[in-house]
């Protein structure tokens, strides 16, 4: 059974239906995707790679890759191909979640809707199954596993003894506006940094040539009092005259997790995937592509645990290896790079920035940075030295 029809719950449970297991995903929300909660950037590449078919339904938007900005106005570009999991395509977030809950029912999967999951049941102190509260009503559903796909704010993990639990400065806090009759940048995906979004970033990810998504992130800790991510918001569209007169079509507020990888996903009868498992990239706070790729791992791993009848901790290991094996070193390295980010002044911005502009990367990546700045400003590397 999974808990949560996100990505990382419907990609999981299409790929153990598939293998044979029979599934139920439990949604505490009454439509699948929705209300969107998402900048909506992803990378072209890896979709087709976790098995889902591009489909023209759910892409809002494609550019040609990412600009980053510094405080000083320079900007970096890069090309979508090299520019990290979430620049690309624009997607419509809700289309494209129930996209994903569709092929995880056609491949056999069960799907009920405006159900929360309340608390896990143990028998023998073994996962049993979960309690759900429906239309007001409570009852019992027994299964040999409980997938928390439970995003963010997972409770799945901690109620099963897993620890997940986030210290504040690995926590982003983002908002975000839909805004329209604006002019973004067509061709590429805007990433700002600087102190007009302490300990993160803004971005601008078009949707169409007059509308996109304009948000920001910044580090828990930074955040003194109410109401202060709004002020930085509206600060920045009010003084870039691209944005001013934009009109809001909708406003979202969300937190994403900024901490390097958990010690354990899985325990007897337990796996957690997606933003429960905190695969969220350090860096840029994007989840999607790791969820996906992560549950495709537990999805297959899962198929063959139930020909096995074996949902032991031990016999998920698999699983633990396997998405380790694709996330869990970029998840370090981009955490320990995150940990130094959040400390760097403006003008050291503008320097990084403006020697990548001159000097150029082929690949996004903070080792690429490095090398490049070590050339450059070895005395800036130092601070970085275990990275490289
Ligand atoms: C403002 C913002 C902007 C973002 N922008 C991007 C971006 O541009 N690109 C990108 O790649 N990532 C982005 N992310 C991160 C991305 O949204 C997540 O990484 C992604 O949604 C992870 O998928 P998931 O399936 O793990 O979790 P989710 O998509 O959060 O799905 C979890 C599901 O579980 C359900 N659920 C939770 N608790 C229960 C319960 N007790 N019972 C039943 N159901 C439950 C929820 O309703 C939800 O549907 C952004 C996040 C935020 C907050």
């Amino acid at each position: 059974m999974i808990v949560g029809a996100g990505p990382a719950g419907s990609i999981t449970a299409k790929f153990a239906a598939e293998k044979g297991a029979s599934v139920l995903m439990i949604e505490k929300r009454q439509e699948i995707g929705s209300p969107v909660r998402c900048g909506e950037g992803i990378a072209r590449r890896w979709i087709e790679n976790v098995g889902i078919p591009l489909d023209r339904k759910w892409v809002a938007y494609e550019v040609e890759g990412a600009k980053i900005v510094s405080p000083n106005g320079t900007e970096f570009h890069i090309d979508e191909r090299h520019a990290g999991s979430e620049v690309g395509t624009v997607i419509e977030r809700d289309l494209f979640d129930k996209a994903l809950a569709r092929q995880a029912a056609k491949a056999g999967a069960d799907i009920i809707l405006k159900a929360t999951v309340m608390s896990i049941l143990k028998d023998n102190g073994k996962v049993s199954g979960v309690r759900v509260e429906q239309f007001g009503e409570r009852f019992d559903v027994k299964a040999g596993i409980v997938v928390g796909a439970d995003g963010f704010e997972s409770q799945i993990g901690r109620w099963a003894g897993l620890d997940t639990t986030l210290k504040a400065k690995d926590i982003t806090i983002c908002l975000q506006y839909r805004m329209t009759d604006i002019e973004p940048d067509p061709d590429y995906c805007e990433f700002i940094l600087g102190s007009g979004a302490p300990g993160g970033y803004v971005w601008v990810f078009p949707k169409s040539e007059d509308t996109a998504n304009v948000g920001l992130g910044m580090q828990l800790p930074k955040l003194k009092k109410k109401g202060e991510m709004r002020g930085y918001l509206d600060a920045f569209i009010e003084k870039d005259e691209r944005f001013r007169k934009g009109k809001k079509l909708d406003i979202v507020a969300g937190a994403v997790s900024t901490c390097a990888p958990i010690e354990r996903t899985v325990a007897d009868g337990i796996l957690l995937v997606g933003d429960a498992a905190r695969t969220i990239d350090p860096i840029t706070g994007g989840g999607i592509a790791n969820a996906c790729k992560a549950g495709k791992v537990a999805g297959e791993v899962l198929g063959r645990a139930t020909q096995e009848k074996d949902f032991s901790a031990e016999n998920l290991q698999e699983y633990e290896k396997g998405w380790r094996e694709l996330l869990e070193e970029d998840l370090y390295r981009n955490w320990m790079a995150k940990e130094k980010l959040v400390t760097l002044s403006d003008e050291t911005f503008d320097m990084i920035i403006g020697t990548l502009a001159e000097v150029g990367v082929d690949k996004l990546s903070i080792f690429n940075i490095l090398k490049v700045m070590e050339d450059r400003h070895p005395e800036l590397v130092e601070e970085f030295a275990d990275l490289l």
